[in-house]
């Protein structure tokens, strides 16, 4: 059983924050910054592949409320959404998840770098992606 199964399961503890039939939500115990929340499908799915569509629209629903929740009741002005599908984008937790991160000005929080692309490279990913 994975250690977010464990949670569901009530097994582990943490500090919920929602709960309904279909979906847990809790504080991630490491912030990025304090508030940052972590919501899940109860069901184990290790990606958004392989989740139901049913379940991932609980499970999308609740981070809209979550993000509503930060900035009515701890006054966030705005947040990040992120999930890392996968070992390779930074997945470690194998059960799928979604960050809701309260930011702050200044709060040092640094996002992806970025690239350009080469000559004809984005036509050539656009006739692979539309194939
Ligand atoms: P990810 O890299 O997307 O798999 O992120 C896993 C997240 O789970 C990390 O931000 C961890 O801090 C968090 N985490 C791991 N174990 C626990 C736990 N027992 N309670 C709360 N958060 C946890
Ligand atoms: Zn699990």
């Amino acid at each position: 059983m994975c250690i977010f199964c464990k949670i569901i399961a009530h097994d582990i503890p943490c500090h919920q924050v929602y709960e309904d039939e279909e979906v847990l939500a809790f504080l991630d115990i490491k912030p990025v910054n304090p508030g940052h929340i972590l919501v899940m499908p109860k069901k184990h799915y290790q990606n958004i592949d392989d989740i139901s569509e049913d379940d991932f629209i609980a499970v999308m629903l609740v981070v809209k409320k979550m993000g509503k929740l930060l900035k009515e009741k701890l006054g966030v002005v705005g947040y990040n959404v992120t999930e890392n599908n996968d070992p390779i984008s930074g997945q470690i937790v194998p059960h799928l998840h979604f960050h809701v991160i309260p930011r702050h000005a200044g709060d040092g929080h640094v996002q992806w770098p970025q690239s350009e692309y080469g000559p004809g490279e984005v036509e050539e990913i656009l006739k692979k992606l539309k194939s």
